[in-house]
């Protein structure tokens, strides 16, 4: 399964940062996902719930943004925001585009708690930012 696949890759990641972070639980995970990644958010959501069980991710939500599909044009330069199923440009309408952005998924940020040594009990919340992107088993 596709998915699956995808999200032990991500929560690998996950548990890598968290650990670098030295962090207790992860609270939740943003993740972005293009319309043209082939990735389905629903599926995504599903394969989560197997791959998250028992790791520091297991009591996790995923939060799933769609990105938007952004062409930039040979003709005019410029870029603009454009349907999954018709890569047009928005300024000149020419066709000759190539796609910027929305067949990517990307790590957004996770939030996590945080062991904190010196005061035993008391936990911090803190959001670390990440911009890689997660590699897709396609
Ligand atoms: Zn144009």
């Amino acid at each position: 399964m596709h998915e699956l696949a995808i999200c032990q890759a991500l929560i690998d990641q996950v548990e890598q940062i968290a650990l670098e972070q030295r962090a207790q639980q992860v609270l939740s995970i943003h993740l972005g996902i293009g319309p043209l990644s082939g990735v389905e958010a629903r599926l995504l959501q599903q394969a989560f719930f197997v791959a998250r069980a028992g790791g520091v991710a297991a009591g996790a939500e995923l939060v799933i943004d769609s990105l938007p599909v952004q062409v930039s044009c040979d003709h005019c330069g410029q870029t603009t925001d454009a349907l999954p199923a018709r890569l047009l440009c928005g300024a000149c309408g020419n066709w000759r585009t190539r796609l910027v952005s929305g067949d990517e998924m990307q790590l957004q940020h996770i939030e996590l708690i945080r062991q904190t040594a010196a005061e035993p009990g008391e936990s911090e919340t803190s959001t670390k930012q990440q911009h890689e992107r997660v590699n897709q088993a396609s």
